[in-house]
Order: C-alpha cells, then structure tokens, then sequence
C-alpha cells in the first residue's frame, strides 16, 4: 500500500493502478477505523477492483463548535488496518493540500441537505459536498462506496453525483453495528462506560417506532414515544427522530410509501445518529 499525500504523487500512482483496466474504487472516511469502515473496504474490493481509501478529517463540514480538534486521529493503526485489508492507496493530504490559500468554492445541494441534519449542522453538507467532489476529481475512481449510517449524506452524494453527471457509481452499504446493536461510529470513543450502555436506547427507539408504524400505529405518537425514551435515557438535546421519503427525505406523516426514519441526538458531549427502513405492508 502506498500512503500518499500530494497531489502530483497521487495522480502517478493512480495511472500506474488503472494502467491494467480494472476498476478503481475509493473509500472516503475521516479515519479512526472501525468495522462499518472496513466492511466498505471489503465491498470496494470485490469483482478485483483496485481500492483507494482516503483519510482526511475536513474542516468544512464541523460546525464551530463541534468536535474537529478532539475527532480521533489514529493514522498509523487505519494505515495498519487498510494494508491488511490489501488496500492499494491510501489518499491522506493534508488541510493545506485540500484547501490551499485562496481556495473560494463551495459544492452545494439544496433541498436533500435542508433539513435534519442539514438543519442541526448549518453548513454541515456544504462541506461534505466540497470534499467529496475534490477527492472523486483528485482519486478519479470509477466506484464510490458510502455507509447507510450517513443515510442524508448517502443521498446527498447520490444527489450531486446526478446533477453535475459525474461518471462514477454510487454504492450505499447497510450499517454495521456492534453486537448488542449500536451503529459502529468513530464517535462511540467519546463515550463513558455508562454512556454506552444508554447509547443503546436509540437504536433499540428507532427499532420500537419501526414496529409500531408498520403495525399501522399514528406515525406522530409512534414517534414522540421514540424522543420520550431517548429523553429517559439521558439523550439532550434531540435534534430529531423523523419518518422520511427513503428516496427524497421528505417528511412523512403517513406510512404509505418506502420510508426511512432516522434519528440524531446528544449524550453528553458525543451527537449520536442512526437510521432504520421503515415498509409499508
Ligand atoms: P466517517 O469516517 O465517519 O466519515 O465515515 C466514512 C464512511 O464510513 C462513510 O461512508 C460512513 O457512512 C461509513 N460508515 C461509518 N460508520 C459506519 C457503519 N457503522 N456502518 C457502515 N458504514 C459506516
């Protein structure tokens, strides 16, 4: 695997890979790796693609006052981690690679980013938009390959990748959970023991207010018991638990199409986000 982290390097190593024909797939994360990264690493992967990862905590889309100086940073384990996984690249610039001076654009997607998390975190997706149109024109992969975890963020990719005819596949993949059902999340380091053991009232809410809707329950109630039971467990504030378009993420207040219903929330100082498919029957 070669780490690399300037531009000039990158493109050489990325011709040299193409070279052969094969397809190029890129994983963007933020690092500290756990599972739900390397599962996404597994699928780039398959049908012998060549995979790139990139590793690089951006600015642009932490609020400020949300936890960019204290995100984990763990680079020589995730490079550990992605060289035994056969990862060929692994894409690490630095801020000043990404933003040099003078840098003045901004990738923005109305409507997908305007509300849930696009409202809790002003800016939030303008960022991710920016830095995921920089690493596809700096990696140029022919395969994307996102987690569910981020459902918004999945569409929002989904969204730009359509408009501005990008000529890559987008590939979304079901999020991977501990074994008593918490979203794998670098943010989970920040969690006391007690914490994490209260982490586990959202999954387990969403998981209630999935039932209860399907079983053709009011959507309304179905969901404040969902925000009481987080509000139980300690969970302040609630940003939202809302029963959305799975395809647009309009809001819904009736369960008559393919839903999703997500979730996002703060114990103590760790926001936590999950999401769930909602059916109708
Ligand atoms: P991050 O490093 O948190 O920016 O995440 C990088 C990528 O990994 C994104 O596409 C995330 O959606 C994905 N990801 C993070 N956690 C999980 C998980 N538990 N299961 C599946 N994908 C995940």
């Amino acid at each position: 695997m070669q780490t690399l982290r300037d531009l000039s390097a990158l493109r050489s190593a990325v011709d040299a890979l193409k070279s052969d024909g094969k397809p190029l797939a890129l994983v963007p994360t933020m690092g500290a790796l756990h599972d739900g990264h390397m599962a996404l690493v597994e699928e780039a992967r398959r049908h012998g693609r060549h995979v790139a990862v990139s590793i690089f905590v951006n600015p642009k889309q932490f609020g400020p006052n949300e936890d960019l100086d204290a995100y984990p940073r763990r680079e020589a384990k995730d490079a550990q981690m992605l060289q035994s996984a056969g990862v060929d690249i692994l894409w690490a610039p630095t801020v000043e690679v990404m933003y040099p001076g003078g840098f003045a654009t901004n990738v923005s997607v109305t409507g997908i980013s305007d509300g849930l998390d696009g409202a809790a975190r002003p800016g939030h997706f303008d960022g991710v938009a920016t830095v995921v149109t920089k690493l596809f024109n700096q990696v140029r992969p022919d395969v994307a390959i996102f987690g569910e975890k981020d459902y918004q963020q999945l569409a929002v990719i989904r969204r730009f990748v359509a408009d501005l005819d990008l000529p890559i596949e987008i590939v979304g993949l079901p999020t991977q959970r501990a074994e008593d059902g918490l979203a794998l999340s670098s943010r989970n380091a920040y969690l006391t023991e007690e914490e994490r053991k209260a982490a586990l009232a959202l999954p387990r809410a969403l998981g209630e207010a999935k039932r209860q809707i399907e079983k053709g329950e009011p959507v309304e109630g179905a969901l404040a018991k969902a925000i009481a039971s987080l509000a139980a467990h300690g969970f302040d504030p609630i940003d939202y638990v809302t029963l959305c378009d799975a395809a647009t993420l309009e809001p819904m207040a009736v369960l008559n199409r393919p839903a999703r219903l997500l979730g996002a929330a703060k114990l103590g100082t760790t926001r936590l986000i999950d999401n769930i498919a909602v059916d109708p029957a």
